[in-house]
């Protein structure tokens, strides 16, 4: 099973895509916690793409579509994945595309966890207190969320055209929007 979680920051995507993982036994790929991976090694991918981190600027389009190409190619990936935090630009979204045809597969659910910009906000400051993100300043945070809105929200339409986009408001319990989901999963039947 196939599925990709789109939703601004602070919508819970690595949330729910942990308890998807882990209820259908399939790897999380996280571009963000690859690419945090990648600084906290020290190598030369880590230092290249750490300043677009921290400011809150996208990492170049073709660094991550390879880092992805590499991590689906994983046997581990073999079953399905669960997708967060990519495709996160419309090229990206083609790239994603262009590979999934190459290997005869396709997406099964595409969840869009719906949140207010306001609310996504306070969530993301009241994470900064707890877990230090270097990201999670007032600045970064609202330059996250722009180019969520301009870059990644157009993949929406993409995804609603294709048939398979299932929307959720994210602005309710961890286990409320876990249950929709699996209900969604389910009914997919692809289990
Ligand atoms: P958030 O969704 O809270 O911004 P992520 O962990 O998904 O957190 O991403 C953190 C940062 O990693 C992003 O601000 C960006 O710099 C980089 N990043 C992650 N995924 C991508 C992607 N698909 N394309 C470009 N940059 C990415």
């Amino acid at each position: 099973m196939n599925v990709l979680l789109l939703g601004p920051q602070g919508a819970g995507k690595g949330t729910q895509a942990t308890r998807i993982a882990a209820e259908y036994g399939l790897p999380h790929v996280s571009t963000g916690d690859m690419l945090r991976a990648a600084i906290a090694a020290g190598g030369e991918l880590g230092r290249r793409v750490k300043p677009y981190l921290d400011a809150g600027e996208l990492v170049p389009d073709e660094l991550i579509v390879e880092l992805i190409r590499e991590r689906l190619a994983h046997p581990d990936a073999s079953n399905g994945f669960v997708l967060d935090g990519f495709p996160r630009t419309m090229a990206q979204a083609d790239a994603l595309d262009a590979m999934l045809r190459e290997i005869g597969r396709e997406l099964d659910v595409v969840f869009e966890l719906q949140l207010a910009d306001e609310v996504a906000h306070e969530r993301l400051l009241a994470r900064a207190l707890d877990e230090g993100r270097s990201d999670d300043t007032p600045e970064a945070i609202s330059r996250r969320l722009a180019h969520y809105h301009a870059k990644t929200e157009p993949l929406v339409g993409h995804y609603r055209a294709k048939g398979n986009l299932v929307g959720i408001h994210a602005d309710r319990s961890i286990n409320e929007v876990f249950a929709e989901i699996q209900a969604a999963l389910d009914q997919v039947g692809v289990r």
